[in-house]
């Protein structure tokens, strides 16, 4: 009999005009111990549903932020079977401030998701070989394919109001998302993370509860900044300008990287794009920033209007403004998980502190975490335990390269080791073919480890 008939029962049997008080009496007592019985019995559903993680939650997964990181994260997870809502402060298409370049390992993960030809349909350069300039004006261009490769290695320069709007279009139609959707608080209980709360800035916040929170929403994450994770050491941060022109001269598919005096380390990009226009921008560590008392916007106008770049600017026109941004570096290892969160990309501090590239381990992070956000909603428990897992194979797999380009970056520091390197690449082809394996990576690891292959490298 269904609960709702055996109450309106036992109502009816304390209504009706007793027969005798005995008969009246056995009713109520009766009620009593069905009404007790069904409170004792919703008080134990909902303990023992809190306790083993059987709560009703709206999704599997919220990501929060739709840029590369958040949206591959996104696919991936779609592939695992994940219930995933995907939200963004923004409506896409939008910029963002950026270098553009979509590295070799980008490359990679926007094969397997099967999105290269889509990326080849839209407005971009393909891009196969790196041009770097020394401080004392060498210069080599370096293929991206080393001779004894079996697969050809290139990158693409794409804008991100292009390559973001082409992954978070390719999210939509596989995941439920939400545009223009700020994400301001999370929803806790007892310290573990189980929800967000946003607006779209006219309506009234909404809370959305999930299993897992990813936090993929850049250097500035309020997912860390609400968990109290966020943090800006100078030393691991790097500060940068870009700027679009059109009509800059002598320009190749290849990508540029010049070590300019003024700006070690960091470094002067001039990368290609469609239509006649190339994506200018310098960067250097926040620390030396400080450290100088350096604008960086006089800096870049500085490195345009110098004797090396001059004739290239001179009848460049700017297109927009030059804006700046963070790149919080990789090369410290940061805190990335905690009961029912995970951090990706730059949210996580994810970016190659020599290349300032951050898409590729973005994307990267994305994928390790949708692999282990499927093995843990399959189970009870959404606990900083369970999501160890992502922190340890993210530095398992991110960690010795983010090193090693930390120690490129130290060493990018000295100008005359600057000048040595840049030179005998330009006059040694095994030279030149050695770091094209390294930036395709497919160098050993011993043998990039070896002091002894940079020695006989620079001074054979
Ligand atoms: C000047 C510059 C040049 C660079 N050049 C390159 C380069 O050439 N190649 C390269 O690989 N990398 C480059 N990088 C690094 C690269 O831009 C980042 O590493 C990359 O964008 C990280 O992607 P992400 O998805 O983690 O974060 P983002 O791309 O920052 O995306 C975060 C998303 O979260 C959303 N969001 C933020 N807050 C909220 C909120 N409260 N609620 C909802 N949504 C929110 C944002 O709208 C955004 O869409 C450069 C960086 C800078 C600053």
């Amino acid at each position: 009999m269904q609960s709702w008939s055996i109450l309106s029962y036992f109502i009816k049997l304390i209504k009706i005009k007793p027969v005798c008080k005995v008969a009246h009496k056995f009713g109520v007592i009766l009620f009593a111990i069905f009404a007790s019985g069904i409170y004792i019995l919703y008080s134990l559903n909902s303990i023992l549903t809190k306790e083993s993680g059987n709560m009703q939650f709206d999704y599997d997964v919220i990501i929060v932020g739709g840029g590369p990181s958040g949206a591959t994260c996104a696919l991936y997870a779609k592939r695992h079977g994940l219930r995933v809502l995907l939200v963004d402060k923004k409506k896409f298409p939008r910029d963002k401030i950026c270098g553009d370049a979509i590295s070799g390992k980008s490359v990679t993960y926007l094969r397997e998701l099967d999105l290269l030809d889509k990326l080849e349909a839209r407005p971009q350069v393909r891009s196969n070989s790196v041009t770097f300039s020394s401080p004392n004006g060498t210069v080599v261009t370096i293929p991206f394919t080393p001779p004894s490769a079996e697969r050809q290695s290139y990158g693409y320069v794409c804008r991100r109001e292009v390559f973001d709007d082409l992954l978070f279009k390719e999210a939509q139609q596989q995941v439920e998302t939400m545009e223009a959707f700020a994400v301001t608080d999370l929803v806790l209980k007892n310290g573990q993370v189980q929800g967000i709360v946003g607006n779209n800035g006219t309506t009234a916040s909404k809370t959305i509860t999930a299993k897992i929170v990813v936090g993929a929403d850049g250097y500035n994450s309020i997912i860390s900044r609400k968990l109290g994770f966020y943090e800006h050491d100078p030393l691991h941060w790097v500060v940068a300008t870009r700027a679009y022109y059109r009509s800059v001269t002598d320009m190749t598919d290849a990508i540029e990287i010049h070590f300019v005096r003024d700006i070690l380390p960091g470094y002067f990009w001039i990368f290609p794009l469609e239509n006649n226009m190339v994506n200018v921008g310098l960067g250097m560590l926040h620390s030396e920033i400080k450290r100088r008392n350096l604008s960086l916007r006089k800096a870049h106008i500085a490195a345009t209007e110098s004797d090396f770049f001059r004739k290239r600017f001179e009848h460049a026109e700017l297109i927009g403004d030059i804006s700046g941004w963070n790149l919080p570096m990789g090369s410290k290892k940061r805190k990335v998980h905690g009961d029912g969160f995970i951090l990706l990309g730059d949210a996580a501090g994810l970016i190659d502190p020599f290349s300032g590239e951050g898409i590729g381990n973005g994307m990267c992070s994305g994928k390790i975490a949708a692999e282990v956000l499927a093995r843990v909603c399959k189970g009870e428990k959404y606990d900083a335990t369970s999501l160890a897992a992502y922190e340890t194979q993210l530095w398992e797999r991110l960690w010795p390269e983010l090193n090693m380009s930390y120690t490129l970056q130290k060493i990018g520091r000295f100008q005359p080791l600057l000048n040595l390197v840049v030179g005998r690449a330009a006059r040694n082809k095994e030279v030149r073919d050695w770091i094209a394996g390294m930036m395709a990576g497919t160098q050993s690891k011993e043998s990039m480890r070896s002091p002894l292959t940079y020695l006989k490298l620079l001074f054979k």
